[in-house]
């Protein structure tokens, strides 16, 4: 017990030592000390966390390239065509009408975000960011099949150019230009649509040159992303990256290294004064971003587990227990504590269910038919006979739904009168467009006793209610039941 503690402590000191050298964070490891691109050749990641990365990138890809397709009473599943500010979430449609809800729900995806990272690190990072699954889980297997694992990869770019290398080169980058490709048209699907989208592949091009541009940019833009930027995408553009170190905390669980039972680093005969870690670099030559997870966290670190797996495979190799590199807090590592649901998760997750009742709240009675119902602006009252008033209004609709409809516009309420509508006797809205119409209300004299009378009028389809509104009736009020305008 007293050794145990006393190597403890060794380690921890020699750590700390070795953590007081920070030069590495000088460095970005993409980048030569001559200011050059370093390109990191990842070694094939082998076991058993890979694996279920493997399958969960199946079904995540499989749902990317699927959901464009499925549709709801005739509109996508999802749909965010910002040119046109149409955005549809599970078949519904949202327009710049509903931007509170749209706002709601981003301030409640941020929420999530926070909490997520909180509590689980970069977890989404490594397996469900489309960034990582695209490369790690596509282009980078491409790679692996055409060029070879890392030692093949490194030993062909520096060969000289000769029908081999010149093969393997090109069939890589064809490879990735045309898995760019269908990405792009997925994306494009997103934005506008797949039957947009068939347009522009199966018409003349010279009748959808924007669309077939575009088409063109976003796979350019895919193909220099996966072939040459790759892992820089996560290291120096991503903005969520950048924010794990205001986000994570000593209780979050990250991807760490067990520096108190791996350190005293090195491989000896005389193991016995060594930690667990052979120094192997094993964890650093699979890791995607090149890193060193061995010095701590770091804003690199991606949480792809590859360095887990490679670590586990040594520590099987030397029989020994697997988790010298695992998912785990600081303080775990440090005090051996489970990991925490602490006060800040708590917090979070409270401000997270509150939003999300906010959100269910404004989506369930969120209308199809958007109403503004306006008395016509300078006109007063029309007197009707001897016994009724009148007031003019307009109606300005927005029909959120994908069909046309037929809408008739009631009183409702306690107060009881008849809509006399200018033209037809129903308004015609169709689908994703705007509608308006004018119409006369009509009330009987004895029921105005003030100058405003506050009414409820509603617009209904099939006798269903689809909308509606508040307005108010001008009338003489009760001393002034003569004044006409
Ligand atoms: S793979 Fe494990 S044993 Fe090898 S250097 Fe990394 S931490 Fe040490
Ligand atoms: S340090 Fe490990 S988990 Fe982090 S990016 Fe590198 S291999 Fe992946």
């Amino acid at each position: 017990m007293i050794q145990n503690s006393k190597k403890d402590s060794e380690s921890i000191a020699n750590y700390k030592k070795q953590s007081l050298d920070q030069t590495f964070r000088d460095a970005v490891s993409t980048i030569s000390k001559e200011g050059n691109r370093n390109y990191v050749n990842p070694q094939k990641p082998v076991g058993k966390l890979y694996n279920l990365r493997s399958y969960f990138s199946y079904f995540y890809l499989i749902l990317f390239f699927t959901l464009p397709f499925i549709k709801v009473e005739g509109e996508p599943l999802f749909l965010f065509n910002v040119l046109e500010r149409k955005f549809i979430f599970f078949g519904k449609i949202f327009w710049p009408q509903d931007f509170f809800i749209f706002a709601i729900g981003l301030l409640t995806f941020i929420v999530f975000v926070i909490l997520f990272t909180v509590a689980f690190g970069r977890i989404f990072c490594g397996w469900a960011c489309p960034q990582t699954n695209f490369m790690e889980m596509m282009f980078r297997k491409v790679e692996y099949l055409v060029l070879g694992d890392a030692p093949a990869q490194r030993q062909l770019k520096d060969a000289p150019w000769h029908l081999d290398k010149i093969t393997k080169v090109a069939i890589k980058h064809i490879l990735f230009y045309g898995l760019s490709f269908i990405i792009a048209n997925f994306f494009l699907a997103y934005i506008i649509g797949v039957d947009d989208l068939y347009k522009i592949i199966t018409e003349p091009v010279s009748l959808h040159v924007v669309g077939f541009s575009a088409l063109l940019i976003f796979s350019a833009v895919f193909y220099a992303v996966y072939a040459f930027f790759r892992e820089q995408a996560c290291t120096v553009v991503c903005p969520y990256g950048r924010l794990q170190s205001v986000l994570l905390d000593r209780n979050s669980m990250i991807v760490a290294y067990d520096y108190k039972r791996g350190e005293p680093r090195g491989h000896s005969k005389n193991q016995e004064n060594l930690g667990d870690c052979i120094d192997c670099h094993q964890c650093v030559k699979v890791c995607p971003t090149g890193i060193d997870i061995r010095n701590g966290v770091q804003m690199e670190c991606v949480g792809c587990t590859a360095c887990i797996d490679a670590c586990d495979h040594i520590m099987d190799k030397l029989e020994k227990p697997r988790g010298l590199i695992r998912y785990a807090s600081e303080n775990t590592i440090a005090n051996g504590e489970p990991l925490r649901y602490t006060n800040r998760m708590k917090m979070y997750t409270a401000l997270c269910f509150l939003l999300l009742t906010v959100l269910s709240v404004l989506l369930v009675t969120r209308k199809n038919i958007d109403a503004t119902i306006i008395r016509t602006a300078g006109m007063l009252y029309q007197e009707r006979g001897r016994d009724s008033i009148s007031n003019l209004y307009s109606i300005k609709m927005a029909n959120k739904t994908s069909k046309d409809v037929q809408l008739q516009i009631r009183i409702t309420g306690k107060i009881n009168g008849r809509v006399e509508m200018i033209g037809a006797p129903l308004l015609h809205v169709k689908k994703e467009a705007q509608g308006a119409g004018t119409f006369f209300i009509v009330l009987p004299r004895q029921v105005i006793d003030k100058r405003k009378t506050e009414l409820y009028i509603t617009l209904f389809e099939d006798n269903k209610v689809v909308g509606g509104g508040k307005t108010t009736f001008l009338g003489p009020g009760k001393k002034h039941h003569t004044h006409k305008n």
